[in-house]
């Protein structure tokens, strides 16, 4: 079976995870009652190639956060395989796994828990550095952390190095963190949601000074998000995730401009894009294909992990949902161009009317925002006639 790693690119990935799965034990509320689990996470493959970052996007409780841990390893996968440098990574513990995290670091979604307050700046970056045996002396310790803060655009590094977190503000604490990863001199570095808790003024120079350090320093970047305008902006390639599913991938423009997934054709709806094909000119001309009107059905929930729909778990939101949807996973679908995507809808074998008639005939949901469509809500049996219709 083919894994979800392809890109445009010819580099060799540092880091893949290929069909990874990871499932969490719950504990049992009544002593008789089955055991459950959480299926976090299922048949997950992505590469990452220096030099170049790879968005994932989805919803909250979509499993992109345990994607980074697993990644990580702060979690131990359930099933699946993580390679770096092609070698299989199997550090559980002790001096293999420091020597992985040396390579591999993280950056958490909160600046304000991820530092210690009753720790200075320097302590903070300080630790990595002996940790990892790159700092042998004081003066070698104030010099590679003096270059740390530059590096995040902490200038002057004298006024930062000795102030404690509580005395910075949010962007200020995410660079100390930026750098704080940096100190162990990685190649692969995974952002989670790294700029969703700071104020929008500072989000871009955060996205700018991680773009900056990706080329500098050829990271290869992991940026997890569920915001698609800047996944387009920072990323080469983008990853779309549903309910622990990977359900398209590919260059950020291509899956972003022409996306195919039911599920990625909604997030795009629920964020504006004046960029996007089908907006229109300052003339009030329209600039060409019109993004399909948001494509949702039943439940807008995301569905429960601890009992999830069989096959394809967007089914129960799909307005195009065959009866194999429910039955079994869609196998991946290569559309040229390293675009890809898992769903019924496309393949030679999987052509049906509807996927036919998907831009044509949009079926339209009572969840459709009125905000987005500019239109006023439809009543209910208006709109069960026009989906009847177009069924
Ligand atoms: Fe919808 Fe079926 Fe495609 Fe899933 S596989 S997105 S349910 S059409």
């Amino acid at each position: 079976m083919s894994t979800n790693t392809a890109t445009s690119t010819t580099a060799e990935p540092v880091l893949e995870a290929v069909h990874l799965r990871k499932v969490f034990p719950l504990h049992k509320v009544k002593p008789f009652s089955p055991p459950q689990v959480v299926h976090a996470v299922e048949d997950a493959s992505l590469a990452l190639r220096p030099g170049r970052a790879t968005a994932l996007v989805g919803e909250s409780g979509s499993g992109k956060t345990t994607v980074a841990r697993l990644l990580a390893r702060l979690y131990t996968p359930t099933a699946g395989t993580i390679r770096y440098r092609e070698e299989t990574v199997k550090a559980r513990g002790g001096t293999a796994l420091r020597a992985y995290r040396r390579h591999v670091q993280m950056v958490f979604q909160d600046p304000f828990s991820s530092l210690n307050p009753t720790h200075t700046v320097r302590h903070h970056l300080s630790r990595p550095l002996r940790i990892h045996g790159h700092a042998h002396s004081a003066a070698e310790e104030t010099r590679l952390i003096t270059s740390l803060l530059e590096r995040v655009n902490l200038t002057p590094a004298e006024q930062f190095i000795h102030k404690f977190p509580h005395q910075l503000s949010g962007g200020q604490r995410q660079r100390v963190a930026i750098a704080r990863a940096l100190a162990a001199k990685p190649s692969v570095l995974l952002a989670d949601e790294p700029v969703s808790m700071l104020d929008v003024s500072i989000r871009l120079d955060v996205l700018n000074l991680l773009s900056r350090l990706k080329e500098e320093e050829d990271l290869a970047l992991l940026f997890i998000t569920h915001d698609l305008a800047s996944a387009r902006y920072f990323a080469e390639e983008t990853l779309v995730m549903y309910a622990g599913q990977m359900v398209e991938g590919g260059p950020s423009e291509e899956v972003i401009q022409r996306s195919k997934h039911p599920y990625t054709q909604l997030l795009l709806s629920a964020a504006p894009d004046p960029d996007r094909f089908g907006s229109s000119d300052q003339q009030g001309n329209s600039k060409g294909w019109l993004q399909p009107a948001l494509p949702t059905s039943g439940s807008v929930e995301l569905p429960s992990l601890i009992n999830p729909p069989g096959g394809c778990r967007f089914h129960p939101r799909c307005p195009h949902a065959m009866p194999v949807c429910s039955q079994q996973f869609p196998p991946r679908t290569e559309l040229g161009g390293g675009h890809w995507v898992n769903c019924f809808l496309y393949g030679a074998e999987n052509k049906t009317d509807q996927a036919r008639g998907l831009f044509t005939r949009p079926l339209w949901s009572p969840a459709l925002p009125s905000v987005l469509t500019g239109c006023r809500p439809l009543p209910i049996r208006i709109i069960r006639r026009i989906n009847e219709h177009n069924r």
